[in-house]
C-alpha cells in the first residue's frame, strides 16, 4: 500500500457537492481506500480573476495501483463530473491533483510528482498540513515551514 495525497478543488456547480461526490467516488476506485479527508476551504482563484471562488480539500488515499493507472480513474473521475478542459487556470466542476504519491519522485510527459505548484499554494498546503502536519515534501521541505512563509489567511474554513 502506497499513501497518496490528492488535491481536490471546485468552482462551479455547487463546488461542495462536486467535492464530495469525488471522495465517493475515489472510494470506489479498485484496490484504493480513502483514508483521510481534509476540512473543505473556500480559496480565491489562481490565474483569471473573473471567474467564481473555489472550494479546495486534501484527501489521503491508501493504494496499491501505479500513479499512472491512478491518473486514469481521477481523470475519469473528472470527467463524470463534467470537466472540460478549455482555459489554463479557468472556472472547472472538478480538479484532481497527484501532490504526492508516497516519497516517489516522478517526472515523465503525464506526471510531475510532487505536484510542480503544491509548494506555492495555501489552499493545497493548509488542508495538507490538518491531515499530514509532518509532511515532507521530497526535495522541498515541511509543509509545516512552507505554510508558515505561504499566506493562507485568505482561506476560509467551510466544514
Ligand atoms: P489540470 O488541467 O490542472 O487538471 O492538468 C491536467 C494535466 O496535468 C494532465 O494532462 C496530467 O497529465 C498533468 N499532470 C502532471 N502532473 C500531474 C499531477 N501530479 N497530478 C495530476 N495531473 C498531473
Amino acid at each position: 500500500m502506497i499513501k497518496v495525497y490528492i488535491g481536490l478543488g471546485s468552482n462551479l456547480d455547487d463546488p461542495q457537492s462536486q467535492l464530495k461526490k469525488a471522495i465517493i467516488a475515489m472510494e470506489m476506485v479498485p484496490s484504493t481506500s480513502v483514508a483521510k479527508t481534509s476540512s473543505f476551504y473556500r480559496s480565491k482563484p489562481v490565474g483569471p480573476q473573473d471567474q467564481p471562488n473555489y472550494v479546495n480539500a486534501v484527501v489521503e488515499l491508501d493504494t496499491e495501483l501505479s500513479a499512472s493507472v491512478l491518473l486514469d480513474y481521477l481523470q475519469a473521475i473528472e470527467n463524470d463530473q463534467g470537466r472540460e478542459r478549455k482555459v489554463k487556470w479557468g472556472a472547472r466542476t472538478l480538479d484532481l491533483d497527484i501532490l504526492l504519491f508516497g516519497d516517489e519522485i516522478i517526472n515523465d510527459d503525464r506526471l510531475q510528482i510532487p505536484h510542480v505548484e503544491m509548494q506555492n499554494r495555501g489552499f493545497v498546503l493548509l488542508p495538507l498540513n490538518e491531515i499530514f502536519s509532518d509532511c515532507i515534501i521530497p526535495g522541498v521541505g515541511s509543509v509545516s515551514s512552507l505554510l508558515q512563509q505561504d499566506n493562507a489567511d485568505d482561506l476560509i474554513k467551510l466544514t
